[in-house]
């Protein structure tokens, strides 16, 4: 019984020589051309390496304003291969609106083609 469900039935077949796609829990990879795919795990760890590398981005920055690359984030935080295409397709998407790091607050002030600009919302000490 243990056994039986251990095996695992192929779901997908790959798309580029058809081989059934074996599934190594984080991503789906076709044992004979190396094609890989992430799973939704696969992609949540990705999205948390993105998110990791923007805390450590602006943590890091200088000024109040901040300008995240997918070069940099990926730098930050190292991407497994099978992440990169993933992560490079969907960061501008994952990143977030506003989010605090060390007691400051960051917002999205411009979003590019390349390159999102974050700013520094200026704490409002006393008055
Ligand atoms: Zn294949």
């Amino acid at each position: 019984m243990r056994l039986e469900r251990r095996r695992r039935e192929p779901k997908t077949f790959c798309p580029n020589c058809g081989a059934p796609l074996r599934d190594a829990l984080t991503h789906l990879q076709c044992p004979s051309c190396g094609y890989a795919k992430l799973t939704p795990a696969g992609k949540s760890d990705a999205e948390r390496k993105l998110l990791a590398g923007l805390n450590k981005l602006l943590a890091n920055g200088h000024g109040d304003t901040v300008a995240v690359t997918f070069r940099k984030l990926a730098r930050a935080a190292p991407l497994k291969n099978v992440e990169i295409a993933y992560a490079r397709a969907q960061w501008r998407k994952i990143l977030p609106a506003e989010v605090a790091v060390n007691g400051s607050r960051w917002f999205q002030a411009r979003k590019e083609s390349e390159r999102i600009i974050y700013k520094r919302i200026r704490a409002e000490v006393g008055a």
